[in-house]
């Protein structure tokens, strides 16, 4: 009876919202969960859930399966926005169930905080979870990324679903062998692609066996730690590989899994990795590949995640990056691109940032590849110029400011191509003062 009035409030209480203009995020979530930290007990749920968490990438995998499943005609309940918390998950929820807590979908699809894996499913059914990479983030908000990993690994040592995992990270692959009866892991992979390296380039996490702890040994790294390893000592990393993208084309903007081909819209090696998940996840629900095919062929999030624009006549891409790993495969793009262009780095340090900023460091700046000026924006717009300054880039073509709005106005002074990175709460307004523009 308690939950019944629990969803009736809920739901009254969105109506609301809405009337204000107001969208909820997470808002409901929060009150239901904290009037019953239960509450995900009461929700009847008969069709699959599928879950997406990682460091990064999660937004645009979880997006782009539900998409997929969209174009196949099914009905899906996500949390696209990016609530990815117990709260936002919670509330995504409280607004498309019934109030006897039936939920009626084809396909639960959630994005997840990777801490909160194990809280929003202890009382909640997961069907497959998708887990695409580990890396350092936001250290003074999150801890080492090892207490992470340790955390989901004990939440899947009683888990039996589906475990679709990225073979290519240690931090991932090893959670393979948190459940050692669990008959449903499945690991993906890409192959070598054509900017790969013989050493790591960038920071990066696992370099030693979690279970014997000898030193990984890599025949390639794709970026930061991802790659194929193997430990020489006990052969970790040797897994049957369920599906692995092959052919990678970035130039043609292609890859190929079990000989379909895939056009996609995005010359990243990343963004490859987040779709070889996305047509794993797929096939695991049978999916013709035809549907994947022709989501992928359009599929772009346009909200700062490598996001494409035409600004007073020159190209500009957009990206996040909130953490060292996140700069480093944006500024992978940005290196791996001949052409001349400017670069405009926009750093804050607000709360849901992590006011420790100490991850520029870990960027890697070496080497900028025919890069014509640099400037910097932001609260430690200062910060992220010296940083850049440091690693070796002429200091005559760094332009910092404290105003975004004339850093961008200064950005758009020619028509160079243009390479936008921004961290999480810099990303909105950067594209806001850009947009202004076109
Ligand atoms: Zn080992």
């Amino acid at each position: 009876m308690k939950n019944f009035f629990i969803i009736l409030a809920m739901k009254v209480l969105n109506i609301i919202l809405k009337i204000c203009g107001k969208h909820g995020g997470n808002f409901l979530g929060k009150v239901a969960f904290d009037w019953n930290p239960e509450i995900f007990k009461y929700f009847k749920v008969t069709c699959p859930v599928i879950a997406v968490t990682a460091t990064n990438g999660k937004t645009m995998t979880n997006n782009a399966i539900g998409s997929v499943l969209n174009t196949a005609g099914k009905k899906i309940i996500s949390n696209k926005e990016g609530n990815n918390m117990e709260t936002g998950i919670l509330s995504t929820l409280l607004k498309s169930c019934t109030l006897s807590g039936k939920i009626n979908a084809d396909y639960l699809v959630f994005e997840v905080d990777e801490g909160y894996v194990p809280v929003v499913f202890k009382d909640f059914r997961l069907d497959t979870l998708v887990i695409l990479d580990f890396f350092r983030d936001q250290l003074d908000r999150n801890g080492e990324v090892e207490s992470l990993i340790l955390k989901i690994n004990d939440f899947l040592k009683t888990y039996t679903g589906n475990l679709l995992l990225n073979n290519d990270d240690p931090n991932v692959s090893r959670l393979g062998l948190a459940n050692p009866d669990n008959k449903n892991v499945y690991y993906f992979s890409v192959d070598r692609y054509q900017y790969a390296t013989n050493d790591m380039k960038e920071a990066g996490e696992g370099k030693f066996c979690p279970f014997c702890k000898t030193r990984l040994e890599y025949e390639y790294y794709q970026y930061s730690h991802i790659g194929k390893f193997k430990c020489p000592n006990c052969d970790y990393g040797n897994n049957k590989i369920y599906k692995q993208a092959k052919n990678i084309n970035l130039s043609e903007m292609s890859f190929e899994i079990d000989d379909v081909l895939y056009k996609i819209k995005s010359n990243s090696i990343y963004i490859i990795y987040n779709f070889t998940a996305v047509v794993a996840c797929c096939s695991l629900y049978n999916i013709d590949t035809k549907y994947i095919q022709e989501t992928l062929a359009n599929f772009e999030l346009n909200n700062g995640r490598l996001e494409k624009l035409i600004i007073k006549d020159a190209p500009t891409v957009i990206n996040l990056a909130k953490n060292p790993t996140g700069a480093n495969v944006s500024l992978r793009l940005l290196n791996e691109d001949p052409d001349e262009k400017e670069l405009l780095f926009v750093l804050n340090d607000n709360k849901a940032d992590g006011f420790d900023v100490s991850w520029i460091w870990d960027i890697n700046f070496d080497s900028l590849n025919n890069v014509k000026r640099v400037i910097t924006a932001g609260t430690r717009g200062y910060d992220i110029a010296i940083r850049i300054k440091t690693a070796g880039f002429d200091e005559n073509k760094i332009e910092a400011y404290l105003d975004l709005e004339q850093a961008v106005y200064a950005l758009y002074s020619n028509t160079t191509k243009k390479y936008v990175i921004a961290n999480y709460t810099s990303l909105q307004p950067t594209r806001k003062e850009i947009l202004k523009l076109k």
